[in-house]
């Protein structure tokens, strides 16, 4: 029996590909999988009225490279296709993308001509910093942070305006800690071999491009015709995982909610107990454990301290989260995605998405404000209440878009740990704990947003990847 620990969207797609590669039978009851608390889909939560949804973790997923498309496929083999709500590439979410910076809103350019004007708060055309990349020497390094690469390939301004605001959006991060694998492994590449980034691009240019080796599902197909931007999921994007949850119910898989596992021992190379709050123990052959890494860690630490070490060496942060709907007959904001905030402005908030304009079905104006995150504690400090990022939240948005009415209604949450940070050195720190899993032959694999990516196409493509591993 295969166990599955943890059943948010990359414990789904664990038991998703199993079943897919044949590696349980629809008859008996070979699979497990044990979730903590009362529901499935971990943070992917949305709350549904007839008037607004808000979403409570993410909202939107791209459809792009070999990770996106297959999201995709996988949508479409669970019947999810019609619900696809898609943002194509000329929609307003997809061209407006604004950061807030010297008290004022600022739209990024969109298209290749907009590189070529001066653009607030640039101090010059962006074409300037491709020249800067040309000029500038380069550094052999095994890693830096995302910060310094573009600091020092393109300039302070794109690293403090353009790629700092576009962390604190993806991972709720610090730029100067967050590794360039993260997001720009292969111009980090192209610097280290080649000298610059422009160098190394107008390199590949002339190499044969390898097309994303994956077979396209008719709806991955109109995702790359129609230039989607992004999509979410009508009716919620927790729908996504419900789908899933309910496809493994159909084939038989053994799902069990409330229930937290609070210990693992490793057995042999094939027999590994799991040990759940209530006391029950339960032996399975091979774990795949989808949990955050830091919990990991504490399941382990009494048998093998060294690879919880490693584990707990992954950090987290906490991201305050408010949603605001506003129950106007005209909409309160000006159509875009939302605007980020670069870290340099010292503010309390990473950004405000703005949730009417990307998500369809909703009335009036949907609002959502995410605080904190790598300076959560810096801010708010350690016993901030709801009702207090509830009060900032309003405050930043009647400031900065001129919102003077009341939400008609709210909702908050501190999102503890919610994110991993990829800090410099943590693809080879999980390499390293992937040696020990191997080189101690225990029968675990490790699945879920501290590993490989911490978006949900990285989470999906991550559970194919183990599965395929153990085949
Ligand atoms: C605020 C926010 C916004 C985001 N926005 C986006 C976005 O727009 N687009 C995008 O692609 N990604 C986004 N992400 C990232 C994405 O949501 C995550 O990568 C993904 O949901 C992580 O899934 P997971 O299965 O790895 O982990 P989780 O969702 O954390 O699931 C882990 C599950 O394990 C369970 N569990 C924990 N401990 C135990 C235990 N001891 N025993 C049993 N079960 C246990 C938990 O209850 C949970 O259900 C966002 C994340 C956040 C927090």
């Amino acid at each position: 029996m295969a166990a599955i620990l943890g059943g948010g969207i990359g414990g789904l797609s664990t038991g998703y590909y199993l079943l897919k590669n044949n590696l349980c039978s629809n008859n008996n009851l070979k699979l497990l999988l044990l979730e903590a608390t009362n529901t499935c889909g971990g943070w992917i939560k949305s709350i549904k009225t007839k008037d607004y949804i808000f979403e409570q973790g993410p909202r939107t997923i791209r459809p792009k490279g070999l990770v996106g498309l297959n999201t995709l496929n996988m949508i479409q083999d669970l019947g999810l296709s019609e619900h696809v709500h898609p943002i194509k590439f000329d929609h307003p979410a997809a061209k407006n993308r604004m950061i807030y910076a010297n008290n004022s809103l600022h739209l990024l350019p969109s298209s290749l001509k907009g590189i070529f004007q001066k653009n607030e708060p640039f101090s010059r055309p962006l074409i300037y910093a491709l020249f800067n990349d040309l000029w500038n020497p380069y550094k052999q390094l095994k890693d830096d942070s995302i910060y310094n690469f573009v600091e020092r390939r393109f300039g302070k301004e794109i690293a403090d305006y353009a790629i700092s605001p576009m962390i604190c959006g993806i991972c709720a991060g610090d730029a100067k800690e967050i590794s360039v694998k993260f997001l720009m492994k292969i111009p980090f590449e192209w610097e280290q071999t080649h000298g610059g980034v422009m160098k190394g691009l107008m390199r590949s240019m002339f190499k044969t491009k390898n097309d994303n080796n994956i077979e396209l599902s008719e709806l991955a197909r109109r995702a790359q015709e129609e230039k989607w931007n992004v999509y979410t999921i009508k009716g919620g994007l927790d729908n996504f995982p419900a789908s899933l949850l309910q496809h493994l119910m159909e084939n038989n898989v053994d799902v069990q909610l409330n229930s937290k596992v609070d210990e693992i021992k490793f057995v042999d190379s094939s027999t590994v107990k799991l040990k759940k709050k209530t006391g029950e123990e339960i032996m399975a052959n091979h774990v795949y454990a989808s949990i955050p890494s830091h919990v990991l860690a504490d399941l382990v630490v009494k048998q093998h301290p060294e690879l919880s070490q490693n584990l707990k060496d992954i950090p987290f942060v906490t991201v305050g989260l408010v949603n605001f709907y506003f129950d106007s007959d005209k909409p309160l904001i000006s159509p875009a995605f939302g605007f980020l905030v670069p870290p340099i402005e010292n503010s309390p908030i990473l950004g405000v998405v703005f949730d009417s304009c990307c998500i369809p079905d909703q009335k009036g104006t949907v609002l959502t404000v995410m605080l904190g995150g790598k300076w959560f504690k810096e801010k708010f400090g350690e016993n901030v209440t709801e009702k207090e990022l509830f009060n900032i939240a309003l405050r930043e948005v009647a400031t900065i878009l001129n919102i003077q009415e009341q939400p008609t209604a709210h909702n908050v949450k501190i999102l503890n740990k919610c994110i991993p940070q990829y800090i410099i050195g943590h693809y080879e720190k999980v390499e390293q704990i992937r040696q020990y899993i191997h080189d101690h032959n225990l029968p675990i694999s490790l699945v879920g947003s501290s590993y490989d990516g911490v978006g949900i196409n990285d989470v999906i493509y991550s559970a194919k990847t183990q599965v395929q591993c153990c085949i």
